[in-house]
């Protein structure tokens, strides 16, 4: 491990203020929250921050409901949100995605806020013994193209980088429409969160829309009609300590047996969590038929590009789509 400075500071503001000593060399300085990540990443090498800023007992970690819809204080742990009452109630969907995330020890540790920046399983970028990886080191080349890429994403790749974006929860969250609140010293912003992470384009270490320092607050959960019909379906290699190899979160608002509204995100295809507007409209009335479901599902398709060993994504995540809907359609 690269030798660091650990910094407690006594509130935001301090925190802050060592950020800002590093200006935009975010690397030098970095923020640690429930540490599940960023330790295994400092074990390893990949991030080698001079000094650390403990965000421990700075932030809210408050979870809120009222008719506007749920917030989440970022320091909240994924054990404390999976098991609110208000969340496994009225938004179900996040509680699922969190109870399929990880174990349940990483669960009690891990906070709400460093799950959304987690960074990528792609396991070139996790390995240090491969020197090429543009999201480790800019201009370095990319490992993953013509090596093994059955974790792979499929869309939103570009040449640089291919990896997939690795939370759960955020899948759940794109799918629900929610949104950050992102503070820094000189204030604060909201960012919905399909707007949150970047495509990796020609950067691909940048990964998200936060500024140098700024800071995810709390995650903002508008109300909606979903609840009863949603469903998150994780497909993996074994049952629980897994991230996704596909997964498809739904939302429905049915009337009788048909669709009024459908929304959907999926996971461990795309470069961030993947919202597909297309087959949204496409089940815009449609019965929960299969073959109308099926129809719809193959709009996510269209913009696939597989490489290689994660072919087998493209007809997965189709079914995946299918099968979460006929989960939440059939859910009283
Ligand atoms: C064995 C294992 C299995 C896992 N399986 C899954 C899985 O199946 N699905 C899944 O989704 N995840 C999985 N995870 C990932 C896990 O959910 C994340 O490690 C965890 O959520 C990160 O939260 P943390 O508080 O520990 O973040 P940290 O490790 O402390 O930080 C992670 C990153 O976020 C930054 N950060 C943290 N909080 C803030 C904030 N409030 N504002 C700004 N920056 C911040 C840090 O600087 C760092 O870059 C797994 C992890 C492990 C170790
Ligand atoms: S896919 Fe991205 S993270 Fe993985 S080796 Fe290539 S550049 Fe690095």
């Amino acid at each position: 491990m690269h030798p660091f400075t650990l910094e407690r500071p006594s509130d935001l503001a301090a925190a802050f203020a060592f950020r800002a000593q590093a200006g935009r060399n975010d690397a030098s300085t970095e923020y640690i929250a429930g540490g599940t990540d960023m330790v295994q990443l400092l074990q390893e090498y990949v991030r080698r921050p001079d000094r650390i800023v403990s965000l421990a007992g700075l932030l809210d970690s408050s979870i809120e409901s009222g008719p506007q819809g749920l917030r989440i204080g970022a320091a909240a742990t994924m054990a404390d949100v999976a098991a609110n009452r208000t969340v496994t109630e009225q938004f179900p969907l996040i509680s699922e995605a969190l109870l399929n995330s990880a174990s349940p020890q990483v669960r009690n540790q891990a906070t709400m806020g460093g799950n959304i920046l987690q960074r990528t399983r792609c396991p070139y970028f996790r390995d240090i013994g491969y020197s090429a990886c543009n999201k480790r080191q800019p201009g370095s080349g990319c490992a993953a193209m013509g090596g093994e890429t059955r974790w792979h994403a499929l869309l939103g790749t570009s040449e640089t980088c291919i990896a997939a974006h690795p939370s759960d929860l955020a899948v759940a969250l794109v799918a629900l429409d929610a949104s950050v609140n992102v503070r820094s010293a000189t204030g604060q912003r909201t960012v919905p969160l399909v707007e949150f992470h970047r495509l990796p384009g020609d950067t691909p270490h940048i990964e998200t829309v936060l500024e140098p320092g700024e800071i995810i607050a709390a995650i903002l959960v508008p109300a909606n009609s979903m609840r009863r019909h949603s469903h998150y379906l994780k497909v993996r290699d074994r049952a629980s300590f897994e991230f996704a190899v596909v997964s498809a979160a739904v939302g429905l608002d049915l009337d009788g047996g048909r669709i009024r509204e459908a929304r959907i995100a999926l996971g461990g295809v795309g470069t961030k969590p993947w919202r597909v507007p297309k087959v949204e409209a496409a089940l815009r009335g449609a019965s929960l038929e299969p073959l109308a479901l099926r129809q719809a599902a193959s709009l996510a398709a269209e913009d696939a590009q597989p490489r290689g060993h994660n072919e087998f994504k493209v007809e997965l995540m189709q079914r995946a789509i299918v099968r979460a809907i006929e989960i939440a359609g059939a859910r009283t």
